[in-house]
């Protein structure tokens, strides 16, 4: 049994300390919004009064934040408090110049950290089967793996600091870019007459094989489990895919990487957001290139 601080109990970070718990560790947790830490109490979880007495005696320090500032500020705040030799692993999906940071503060006190952001969303959170990304040090990747097994399908080290999140935002970019482009091929099938099942068929076994088409259809039929057969009910929200594609196009202008068609996918999914569909599915895209608000 490890003991364990959580910090950020939202709709990721929840279900998350919930398996720990599963997992037999003791975990004493901290967030802003009073009713998750209901739910945390009610899922075995010690809960604290602020983040500073969450971080006492704990081994392992997990954050699940919104963003890069949040990170910051509360490392901050904890990083002196936090007992000798401890580990720190944020999982929040941030910048890679705030991730680099706040390694930064850790080593500034002494401890080990690793930045593991996550793909699988709130599913995958709940089962147990989020793939890590993880960047940092050998022999803090090394201590963090075991403890994120009970909450994980897979766990990669993608290198040093900053490389769970770089590996992250390329991969969500590579998301973006590939459901537009299906979707755009959905579209022009439709103008053309062509049957959905049709074009599914042969592109899902063809050089048009992705998992935005074979996993997360945009269109209701072809795969029974993707949000179009439930409404474009999130799934992964739109407002998720905008923030994570913000994040690659700010990578890539300090990186100085050219990435046009990352940077064409942020602005057609901000605007999809600023036509009030943060909340819908990613793949509602969809809708929106065939000029409508809904199906
Ligand atoms: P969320 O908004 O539900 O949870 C974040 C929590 O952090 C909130 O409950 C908030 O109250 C808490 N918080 C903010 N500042 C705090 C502070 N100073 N101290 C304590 N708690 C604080 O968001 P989420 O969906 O759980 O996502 C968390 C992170 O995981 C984000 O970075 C997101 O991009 C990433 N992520 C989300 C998904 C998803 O499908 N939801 C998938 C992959 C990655």
């Amino acid at each position: 049994m490890t003991t364990i601080a959580f910090i950020g109990l939202g709709n990721m970070g929840n279900p998350m300390a919930a398996n720990l718990v599963k997992a037999g560790h003791a975990v004493q947790g901290f967030d802003l919004v009073p009713d998750n830490l209901t739910t945390a109490r009610k899922n075995g979880v010690t809960v604290m009064a602020n983040a500073t007495a969450a971080v006492k005696d704990a081994e392992i320090v997990i954050t699940m934040l919104p963003a890069g500032k949040h990170v910051l500020s509360v490392y901050e705040d904890i990083a002196s408090k936090v007992q000798k030799g401890a580990l720190l692993i944020d999982s929040s999906t941030i910048d890679v110049e705030s991730a680099r940071k706040a390694h930064a503060v850790a080593g500034k006190h002494g401890l080990l950290s690793i930045d593991a952001p996550v793909s699988g969303g709130t599913g995958g959170a709940a089962a147990g089967t989020l793939t890590f990304m993880a960047g940092g040090a050998p022999e803090a990747f090394a201590r963090a793996e075991p403890i994120l097994k009970p909450m994980a399908g897979r766990i990669v080290h993608c290198g040093d600091a900053g490389a769970g999140q770089a590996t992250k935002i390329c991969n969500n970019m590579i998301l973006g870019v590939s459901m537009i482009g299906v979707a755009e091929a959905f579209v022009l099938a439709e103008k053309l007459g062509l049957a959905h099942q049709a074009l599914f068929d042969v592109a899902s076994t063809s050089s048009g094989q992705c998992w935005s088409l074979t996993t997360y259809c945009p269109v209701p039929g072809p795969v029974p489990s993707s949000p179009a057969n439930r409404d474009y009910q999130p799934g992964f929200a739109a407002a998720l895919m905008l923030k994570d594609l913000k994040l690659s196009q700010e990578a890539a202008q300090g990186a100085g990487a050219v990435t046009p068609l990352g940077a064409e996918a942020a602005q057609l999914y901000a605007l999809f957001n600023a036509l009030g569909h943060g909340d819908v599915d990613f793949s509602g895209i969809i809708n929106f290139l065939r000029g409508k608000s809904k199906q």
